[in-house]
């Protein structure tokens, strides 16, 4: 029967979001198509992720060894390589993430597979798989398939898909001992260096203010901070604020940045590309406040407001303060 991989993401004990979700994509498929649906975990003193996926694949098969404590695209590489050509999956699925970005190009080419990045969605026509991805800061749409290949590797990227179970299974878990002997590294793990989230973690708040490069100076961000406040609501930023460091990393929205769920996120400033609102497609409802009628982020937004913030951001705020008072 055919197999879909699924390479499990993990840090400090914890399964990763993507990796829910790309077994909901993988057991929606292996529904479908009557495929199986098998998890890959490297790692160290795994019991307690393999509890957490153990209804969700039908085959777990688990690396465990001090050695692989820590992520190291270099030893994974060497072992899932030697488990691809000798269970040859159909479809092997691992996260656009920073990790999943720096195992997957070293795998394809260690494998000799077809990889594409990225991918918002996947579908299987006229026999074969299709791989969805955006091009062009998300105008466009592409449907990639791969005529020479008929497995591949596809990395997935993070909040396109449900995190829910799908399916009801039952995994049969696989030891493996941990097969390289000579592990040609060439990269350590050092340490973990968490990011200072000081008091505020905006993947936790019910409604972040996001400001983007439209706020034009450093000391008008002020006028985002003080709407944020009078909403009870907290501060999140784009990348190109986080780059001139007016704001600090840990408030960053997007693939590089946190993926956040609030129940209202209000984007000023922001044209929305898809790097950006990929990590706010968890957001309950979306408010975009933005001067140019064709910005991208028109397309997502549940309401938007065009006009220059610089008139909309105060007015928002004095009648927030009025309706509070009463
Ligand atoms: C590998 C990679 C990873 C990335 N990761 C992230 C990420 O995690 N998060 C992220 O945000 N980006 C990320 N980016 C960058 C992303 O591609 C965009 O460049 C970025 O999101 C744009 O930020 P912005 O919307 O603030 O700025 P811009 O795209 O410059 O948009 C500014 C918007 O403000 C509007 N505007 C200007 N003046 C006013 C005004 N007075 N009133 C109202 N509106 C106004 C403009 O019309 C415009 O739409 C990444 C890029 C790459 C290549």
């Amino acid at each position: 029967m055919s197999e879909i991989f699924v390479i499990v993401e993990h840090r400090l004990g914890e399964i990763r979001d993507i990796t829910f979700e790309m077994l909901w994509k993988a057991g929606e498929l292996a529904q479908k198509l009557s495929y199986t649906v098998t998890t890959i975990i490297l790692g160290h003193e795994l019991n307690s992720i393999v509890d957490n996926i153990s209804d969700r694949a039908d085959k777990i098969i688990i690396f465990d060894d001090e050695r692989l404590k820590n992520f190291n695209a270099d030893i994974y590489k060497e072992i899932l390589s030697g488990l691809i050509e000798e269970s040859k999956p159909t479809l092997t699925l691992i996260g656009n993430t920073s990790w999943g970005m720096e195992l997957a190009p070293c795998l394809s080419v260690k494998t000799g597979l077809p990889l594409a990045t990225d991918c918002i969605d996947i579908m299987f026509k006229d026999d074969k798989f299709i791989a969805q991805r955006q091009m062009f800061n998300g105008k466009i749409f592409s449907n990639v398939s791969f005529a020479e290949s008929k497995e591949c590797l596809l990395t997935i990227r993070s909040g396109v898909f449900p995190k829910d179970k799908i399916g009801d299974r039952q995994a049969e878990i696989i030891q493996k001992d941990f097969p390289l002997t000579d592990i040609p590294l060439k990269k350590n793990f050092i340490e973990f260096v968490e990011t200072a989230a000081g008091d505020v973690d905006i993947s936790q708040a019910e409604l972040l203010v996001s400001v983007g490069r439209g706020i034009g100076e450093e000391e008008n961000i002020s006028l985002i901070k003080e709407l944020a406040e009078a909403l009870g609501g907290v501060v999140s930023c784009s990348r190109p604020i986080v780059d001139k460091n007016w704001l600090p990393k840990h408030l960053q929205v997007g693939t590089s940045g946190k993926s956040v769920s609030p129940k209202v996120y209000i984007a000023v400033g922001i044209s929305g590309a898809f790097q950006h609102m990929s990590g706010a497609s968890g957001a309950g409802i979306i408010i975009a406040v933005n001067k140019d009628p064709k910005a991208p982020i028109f397309r997502t937004a549940d309401y938007g407001i065009v006009d220059d913030l610089f008139k909309i951001v105060p007015v928002l705020k004095e009648k927030v303060l009025e309706l509070k008072k009463g």
